[in-house]
């Protein structure tokens, strides 16, 4: 954690949670981080549950994030969804490019790029998520998927879009599993993305940006974690679908 930078706590709920289960967890969760002035929090639902968790969530410390979105703006795209859409639902968040959805739904670089332009141009902040498989990693392949994922991702957007964006690092191999990265192995990610970052951009933009940590994020190691410098923020499955999970991992001290 940084000083400078507000710590950023996300559940990804994924495809958990009927509209009636989510207004159940959100109404035990909304009084346990009631207190929290210190950090953004932020709730995904599945795109059914949106409105209901909208509707409970307004006037609260909680912030709404959708899990993807279509870069057009409307038309024939069945089963899509646009950002004017998720605006209207009261999404400030769009979550990008999770590895979920690189791998099993064929997003790309590209398409996730489209993605976060658009969301920037409709007015919502995208979480876009980086992360390198298993194999990657023993490949020694680390920098370069990461170089190319955040590069790809941010190609064209303004150094004022970039203020916005939050980059989610989520190695692949520790999201669902319960293996985590160790808070060391997090951190050197999260600085090599902020050394891009600045190459890209400037050493204030980087400084300014806000990077999450996501793969196994309990309320066990979210300290140890949220302890490295370079490690703003969690981007939570699992444990973000239990309300005393999820509360006390905003509640990280
Ligand atoms: C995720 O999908 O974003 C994630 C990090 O999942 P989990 O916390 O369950 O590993």
């Amino acid at each position: 954690m940084h000083p400078k930078r507000r710590p950023i706590i996300a559940g990804n709920w994924k495809m958990n949670m009927t509209a009636t289960q989510a207004k159940e967890l959100a109404s035990k969760l909304i009084p346990l981080v009631a207190a929290v002035k210190d950090r953004d929090i932020v709730l995904g639902p599945p795109y059914t549950a949106l409105q209901t968790v909208s509707e409970m969530i307004k006037g609260t410390n909680i912030g709404l994030s959708a899990q993807n979105l279509h870069w057009e703006d409307k038309g024939a795209f069945t089963g899509e969804i646009s950002a004017e859409m998720l605006l209207d639902l009261g999404c400030k968040y769009v979550i990008i490019g999770h590895s979920e959805r690189r791998q099993f739904f064929g997003e790309t670089d590209e398409t996730v790029n489209k993605k976060v332009k658009q969301a920037l141009k409709k007015g919502l902040l995208p979480i876009m998520c980086v992360g390198e498989t298993l194999t990657e990693r023993e490949a020694g392949k680390l920098n370069d998927v990461i170089n190319r994922q955040v590069t790809g991702g941010l190609k064209d957007l303004s150094a004022d879009d970039m203020k916005k964006v939050v980059i989610a690092y989520e190695p692949v191999w520790a999201i669902g599993t319960g293996k985590t990265a160790t808070p060391d192995q997090a951190n050197e990610v999260h600085a090599l993305i902020r050394q891009k970052v600045q190459s890209l951009y400037s050493a204030e933009i980087a400084e300014g940006l806000r990077i999450q940590y996501g793969g196994s994020v309990t309320p066990d190691n979210v300290s140890q974690l949220m302890a490295k410098p370079d490690i703003d923020g969690a981007l939570v499955g699992g444990a973000s679908l239990k309300p005393e999970s999820f509360a006390a991992l905003v509640n990280f001290k």
